[in-house]
């Protein structure tokens, strides 16, 4: 099957200023809008299942109208969901590497070919503009391509010394039953790419979805049946974290938990899954991506105009709800006066409103919750520093907030060092280059990070000084692409998976040695 399979490359973003592809999209999203309301059921190793208790999942730009209606599930059923995952493993893990690989291969094909409706549903229930979900679902496809080819390599011959009068081999097996536990900003690229190289690997899995985009999930679950995933091989538990996130990380047959969500969460499941339980054979494993308070470095010299638009994108698009938007921008003495002025006037001039409009450039954030937190996280940097632009709500139903820059922003200041994940940009005066990079490392996260410069010597100490995982330079520090970009930070950014790279699928597998004696036995 190698043979057959064309070198990974990046699914190309839909255009939207073509006219057939305006009319697709505008066609998908009134499918995806007849079919709002509908009921999803839980899904059991196959099994669907009604409970009492139900979640409707809103569209943030009109939060009257109910996306979906999902079941939620119990403690009982979260414990359930592991057992029936950890039962189905023994089959799972025996179906042959390049079987499993066609499989995925399968499911992305089936994202594709149903592109623009996944995109439409991404709008209506992440709030994501156009091309934001183009971008999301194009992501998800690439994990797919992606994984199935890294696990054919994985699944071949690996290089070990070969000692004499031996036969020396290494080769990976899967962990066992995971929960896959993804964030609501990127619902359908995050979800399927943890559940594309868990179960590729050989893994079973319990996917718990974010309570904000259930809606997403279910589509993908279908997609995952429709591919040929077996029944058995996956479980989609839709509930509160707080309700079944704790039995599904203790459960004595859970074998690893790969999570990508905030640092506190995090760092609970972390602690829950290191206590041994009754019954459990093994340590646990834990992939945790986690927050950001990402900054880009402005240097003196640099190109301006590149320099306000890369901030202006990181920091606003999806109205900053990425773990990798700038929320910090560390401009130099010598340009922050011009580079504000500009920064500013762009800022203004972004339209914020439904996310299906595609003339508007932000939507609304994830939910009323997220917009209250954002606006108290605004009235704490009105007093920490110099209000610019923005600093309230849009008008609409929506949950719509205004790109908002707070300027002269102190290293101590809550908006410098807390993630907000909204649409808030801290702007902070350096006095030098130096100053400059100890601000940006001035933080407890490590995810990604960017530097606008003209100085080689610059650009060489940001290469080796600036402490992220994902460092970019003269660009954007948003976007990173499945393949080019392995993603995933340092410190309290998580575990530094680095998804969509050639270590990502390590992190589902454990390696054999056997050493066999051949020729005459001594
Ligand atoms: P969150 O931590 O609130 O929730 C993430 C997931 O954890 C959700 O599915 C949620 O239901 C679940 N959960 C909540 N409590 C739980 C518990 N006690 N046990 C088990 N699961 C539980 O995060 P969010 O608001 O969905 O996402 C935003 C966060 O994700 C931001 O901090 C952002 O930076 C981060 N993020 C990080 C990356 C990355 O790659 N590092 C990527 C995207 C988002």
């Amino acid at each position: 099957m190698t043979d057959t399979l064309s070198p990974f490359r990046n699914e190309p973003y839909a255009d939207f200023s073509i006219p057939a592809s305006r009319q697709a999209m505008e066609a998908a999203l009134a499918a995806v809008r007849a079919q709002f309301g509908h009921e999803y059921l839980l899904r059991i190793a196959g099994e669907e299942i009604r409970t009492a208790e139900k979640l409707r999942s809103l569209n943030p730009s009109k939060p009257s109208e109910v996306v979906g209606v999902h079941e939620k599930a119990t403690p009982e059923l979260a414990a359930r969901a592991v057992e029936a995952a950890h039962a189905f493993l023994p089959e799972w893990s025996r179906v042959p590497a390049g079987q499993r690989a066609r499989t995925l291969l399968r499911a992305g094909a089936i994202i594709r070919e149903r592109k623009m409706e996944f995109d439409a549903w991404l709008v209506y229930e992440a709030g994501k503009t156009w091309p934001e979900a183009e971008a999301d679902v194009s992501e998800a496809i690439d994990f797919c391509e992606y994984y199935a080819r890294e696990m054919l390599r994985l699944a071949g011959p690996q290089p070990v010394v070969q000692l004499p009068g031996e036969k020396d081999e290494l080769f990976y097996l899967p962990l066992g039953a995971g929960i896959i536990i993804p964030p609501w900003n990127f619902p359908l690229a995050i979800l399927a790419g943890m559940t594309a190289a868990a179960l590729v690997a050989g893994n079973t899995v319990v996917i718990k979805p974010s309570s904000e985009t259930p809606t997403i999930a279910a589509k993908f679950a279908e997609v995952l049946a429709e591919a040929g995933f077996p029944p058995g091989s996956f479980s989609l538990l839709v509930g509160s974290g707080a309700v079944v996130g704790d039995v599904l990380v203790k459960h004595p047959k859970t074998r690893f938990v790969a999570f990508t969500g905030s640092r506190d969460v995090g760092l609970r499941i972390n602690e829950l899954a290191a206590r041994h339980q009754p019954g459990q054979v093994w340590i646990k494993r834990v992939i945790a991506e986690m927050g950001g308070k990402d900054a880009i470095v402005v240097d003196a010299n640099c190109d301006l105009d590149k320099a306000v638009e890369g901030v202006l994108v990181s920091a606003f698009g999806y109205q900053g709800q990425k773990c990798s938007a700038c929320s910090r921008a560390i401009v130099d003495a010598r340009i922050y006066d011009a580079f504000l002025e500009k920064l500013k006037t762009r800022a203004e001039a972004l339209r914020v409103g439904p996310a299906d409009q595609p003339g508007n450039y932000m939507g609304p954030v994830i939910s009323e919750g997220a917009r209250r937190s954002i606006l108290n996280y605004i009235e704490t940097g009105r007093k920490e520093g110099r209000l610019v632009a923005g600093g309230a709500s849009a008008d609409g139903e929506g949950y719509f907030i205004r790109p908002t820059i707070i300027a002269d922003v102190d290293r101590e200041a809550t908006i410098f060092r807390e993630e907000i994940f909204g649409p808030v940009l801290a702007v902070t005066r350096a006095r030098d280059f130096d100053h400059a990079l100890e601000l940006a490392n001035d933080s407890e996260y490590g995810l990604t990070g960017a530097i606008f410069s003209n100085d080689p010597e610059h650009i060489r100490r940001a290469r080796e000084e600036f402490f992220v995982g994902n460092l970019y330079v003269n660009r954007k520090c948003t976007g990173a692409m499945v393949g080019a970009h392995p993603f995933g930070g340092f410190n309290m950014s998580g575990t530094d998976s680095k998804a969509g790279g050639p270590d990502y699928l390590l992190l589902f597998l454990q390696a054999k040695s056997v050493g066999e004696k051949t020729g005459h036995q001594a």
